[in-house]
């Protein structure tokens, strides 16, 4: 009865600037203070600051592996993780991962690792952000942090806002842009816009 399995699984969700990374950060450097192995993992696709570091939008930062995100990545941080073996595992941007990631991650707490992942829950569009709803539903602890919304700058923001060259984001526009002119902001319910 009181025999607590080791492996568990925390998901930190939220929208942009909800302060995901920050906390990620704050929970694998308390990891680091306590000397347990651990190792975090971002996509390469989000170097807004540092390529070999998770970086808060304060500057906090931790080194990290940077990986890409399709199929074949996953079976790469699958041989890091069994290389490695960590105690702890933390995956920024959670959300960009592929679905394989999930059951990757079952492996990882069923050995009994603990395995944090920070992530948005939902893509501009207000759905569910490719593996995070998966994850959400498997995980032992769960935390929604909100942002303040930028637009007024009153409510607490549980959406993430996308501009494309300043003007709202089309339902119909892709969930990843490459290269395009696009910016982000948190906004509440009330001021998340999306047009058809
Ligand atoms: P996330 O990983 O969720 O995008 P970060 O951890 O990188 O967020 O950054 C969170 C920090 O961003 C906050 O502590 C705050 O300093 C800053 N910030 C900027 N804009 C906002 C906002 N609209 N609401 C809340 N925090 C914001
Ligand atoms: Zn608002």
């Amino acid at each position: 009865m009181n025999d607590f399995h080791k492996g568990s699984l925390e998901v930190v969700c939220g929208p942009m600037f909800s302060g995901k990374s920050e906390e990620l950060i704050r929970r694998m450097k308390r990891v680091q203070i306590s000397g347990k192995k651990f190792i975090i993992f971002k996509p390469a696709l989000d170097n807004r600051y540092d390529a070999n570091h998770v970086v808060s939008h304060d500057q906090r930062k931790l080194e990290a592996v940077i990986t890409r995100t399709d199929t074949l990545a996953i079976k790469y941080i699958e041989d890091v993780v069994d290389k490695e073996n960590p105690e702890v595992i933390a995956i920024d941007e959670g959300n960009f991962y592929a679905m394989e990631i999930v059951f990757m991650i079952e492996k990882w707490v069923s050995e009994g690792k603990r395995v944090l992942v920070a992530g948005l829950d939902t893509n501009f569009r207000g759905e569910t952000f490719g593996p995070m709803g998966e994850l959400l539903a498997r995980a032992d602890y769960v935390d929604k942090l909100k942002a303040i919304c930028m637009k007024c700058k009153n409510r607490e923001a549980v959406m993430t806002q996308r501009l494309i060259n300043g003007l709202p984001a089309k339902r119909s526009d892709p969930t990843i842009l490459v290269g395009g002119f696009d910016s982000y902001e948190a906004r509440c319910r009330e001021c998340h816009e999306l047009l058809d």
